[in-house]
């Protein structure tokens, strides 16, 4: 059996606010990352590569934060984070703020098998990335327009925002404007889970403000004897959780099972900090949980026995 489960952000995410038409791109952009992860299971490989293909799809797709569709920090750049967790042997591998580098996913990968570290900061993960052949992208790479507009409404307040509750809550009208941070997690035909996500942050961040994507144990986790976890919202609540690491915590240490430890981390103790957002995780049988507490949460889940499922809202 293998299973890989997706997600593309979290947040106040209402049908009203999505045209048809935009509706139908998110989901092909969750759709394409589902295959790309599932083909690479499908001809029997790791769940690490699975993982690779499912988020480089979406950080090469605009519509999600991460990548090419990173939002603007406060000097008007792209500071991007990621992560990458295997369970079989509890390796993992982050890069944070890092700038003018495509995939950061996979950079946080090669942290992992290549530098002796498990992250690495801002220009150092850079010098990393470019040491290791990464090509460095010009900044117009990143450039959006919805993205840019989102950042000019709060470039010269002190504020900072989740990408995708950001309508919402400032009452903006071009409510399309909402997009999201990126993960994968997933079983392979081995019995081998793994996790990664990647994420441009938050609009308009100040001093490299870094949240929970490139944290191992808060956005990311992956352990072959209880799941693995990648998580999306609002990151100091996630890392003050330590999110990922007590799903994983509640299953070893408690007996719960992929989807009590779920119900209980997000719908219960994030609810009670305060912490909007949600998760995808799949742990070693192969279950698979998409959870939020949020309106919505861009996500899906395909696997060996037949399921295909993508989504948006409730
Ligand atoms: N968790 C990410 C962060 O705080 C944001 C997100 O998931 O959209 O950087």
């Amino acid at each position: 059996m293998f299973t890989i489960a997706i997600h593309g952000g979290a947040g106040t995410i209402l049908q009203s606010m999505l045209t048809p038409e935009l509706e139908s791109n998110y989901k092909q952009g969750l759709q394409n990352a589902l295959d790309a992860g599932y083909e690479v299971l499908k001809q029997n490989g790791s769940s690490l590569d699975a993982v690779c293909a499912a988020v480089k799809s979406l950080e090469n797709n605009e519509l999600f934060n991460a990548g090419k569709g990173s939002v603007f920090t406060h000097k008007g750049i792209h500071e991007m984070d990621a992560s990458i967790m295997r369970g079989d042997t509890l390796e993992a591998g982050a890069v944070a703020g890092i700038q003018n580098i495509k995939n950061p996913i996979l950079v946080a990968r090669d942290v992992m098998q290549y530098s002796g570290h498990v992250l690495l900061s801002g220009q150092g993960a850079q010098e990393f990335a470019l040491s290791r052949g990464y090509e460095q992208v010009p900044n117009e790479y990143f450039y959006n327009q919805f993205r840019f507009d989102q950042w000019q409404e709060i470039k010269e307040t002190d504020d900072f925002q989740l990408d995708h509750a950001a309508a919402q809550q400032k009452g903006f009208a071009h409510e399309e404007k909402k997009f999201g941070t990126v993960g994968a997690v997933a079983l392979d035909l081995q019995g081998n889970l793994a996790a990664g996500t990647s994420t441009g942050g938050m609009t308009n961040k100040r001093f490299g403000r870094v949240g929970d994507t490139p944290i191992p144990g808060s956005g990311t986790y992956a352990n072959n004897h209880t799941c693995a976890v990648s998580c999306t919202g609002h990151g100091e609540f996630f890392l003050r959780a330590v999110v990922a690491y007590d799903i994983s915590c509640l299953i070893e240490y408690k007996g719960y099972t992929l989807q009590q430890a779920c119900d209980i981390v997000v719908k219960d103790k994030l609810v009670k900090l305060g912490g909007e957002g949600g998760l995808v995780a799949v742990d070693a049988h192969g279950n698979f949980e998409l959870s939020y507490n949020s309106e919505g949460m861009y996500r899906g889940a395909k696997n060996s026995e037949g399921v295909n499922i993508v989504g948006i809202y409730k």
